[in-house]
């Protein structure tokens, strides 16, 4: 059974104050034990696409930073380009996309460099023992470093049921190859029937893939990249994913891409998961809706625990399953499969 370190937030429990006893924790397990002298250590985190939403506070890395550097190592703030076009989709706009979020040398004490260069091509294949795949295309400096901080914020994602550590190692560390890989078969339908024609996803779509036909707008399969903007952004639920055949799918490549940071990282790696500003859609959507109060932030070795304790913690403070919080699909699998995989265990021990 894996150990998972909780950190409770407390009423009126700032930022900063929040920061601080994460430090106090890590300082005093020693829970950074694995970060040897002159290590590069790359930081993974998220940098929010707007300063509506609830992505991980630069304080928190700024104390995570001040740790790594206690160890006498070198760390880096890093993140990889998405898929769609927008404010990250190559490393010079997602960099100053993330100086603009407050993510700066000067408010954490650590640089940013993207893991997968400068158009989110630079890769490294990594071998694993996979249902799906015998290796995964990650970004490459997620591979070179010597360790590695994944530090997540953990919410509902209309996919994957939430996303939190699996996710941001599965999807956020995969090179762009890796990211098509795992989009590829996930893609929307819109219903004509009741499409009203008001042009919001075509204002959305990352890749220009919707236009609109005589009765409602309409997908070119070979163009969607599968984001989900579209869906999101329909306030008149015209758009459907077919999640029978694709969440499980999707599901098991973010695992097995993970499976492949879990490999290239073994035993230098510490999962850390932020449970505050809980939204139902991903720091990669637009509009915050708060799904859950404020819990605090979880820290372990084993990212299957850490994703685990997360989930049900989010059940138990709200009363509700997630499938009733954010989206109602199968939400549970990932960590299901990420265990018959073999790199976690979904049992821990809660250490507050
Ligand atoms: S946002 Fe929805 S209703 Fe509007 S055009 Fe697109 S599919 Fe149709
Ligand atoms: S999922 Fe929707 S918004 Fe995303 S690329 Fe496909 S059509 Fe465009």
């Amino acid at each position: 059974m894996s150990k998972v370190y909780f950190i409770k937030s407390k009423n009126h429990s700032t930022d900063e104050l929040i920061a601080d006893r994460l430090k106090a924790l890590i300082k005093e397990k020693d829970l950074f034990n694995f970060i040897e002298e002159k290590d590069m250590v790359a930081v993974k985190t998220h940098f929010g696409e707007s300063n509506k939403s609830g992505y991980p506070r630069p304080v928190i890395l700024k104390r995570v930073g001040e740790l790594i550097k206690a160890k006498k190592a070198f760390p880096f703030m890093t993140e990889t380009s998405t898929l769609y076009k927008g404010n990250r989709s190559n490393a010079i706009i997602h960099i100053e996309h993330a100086h603009k979020q407050g993510f700066g040398y000067e408010h954490t004490g650590m640089p940013i460099i993207m893991s997968d260069g400068l158009y989110g091509g630079d890769e490294i294949e990594v071998a694993i023992e996979g249902k799906l795949y015998k290796s995964v295309k990650l970004a490459s400096l997620i591979v070179k470093s010597q360790s590695f901080v994944c530090v997540s914020h953990f919410t509902g994602h209309l996919a994957a049921g939430f996303g939190a550590a699996i996710k941001n190692m599965g999807m956020g560390c995969a090179s762009r190859r890796g990211k098509m890989v795992q989009h590829s078969t996930a893609k929307p339908k819109i219903s004509a029937k009741l499409c009203t024609k008001c042009k919001q996803c075509l204002v959305w779509c990352p890749e220009e893939a919707i236009s609109m036909g005589e009765d409602s707008a309409i997908i070119d399969g070979d163009k969607c990249i599968g984001c989900g903007e579209c869906l999101a952004v329909c306030r008149f639920d015209a758009v459907n994913y077919n999640w029978g055949a694709t969440y499980e799918e999707l599901q098991k490549k973010i695992v097995e891409h993970a499976f492949g940071v879990y490999n290239a990282t073994k035993n230098k790696g510490i999962y850390i998961n932020i449970l505050t500003r809980i939204s139902k859609d991903c720091d990669c959507m637009a509009g915050y809706e708060n799904i859950c109060k404020d819990i605090g932030i979880l820290v372990s070795t084993d990212p299957v625990a850490v994703d685990s304790a997360s989930l049900d913690l989010v059940e138990e403070t709200s009363g509700k399953a997630l499938s009733k919080l954010a989206y109602d699909i199968p939400y549970k699998f990932q960590i299901d499969y990420a265990e018959e995989l073999g790199f976690g265990s979904s049992k821990y021990e809660l250490i507050e």
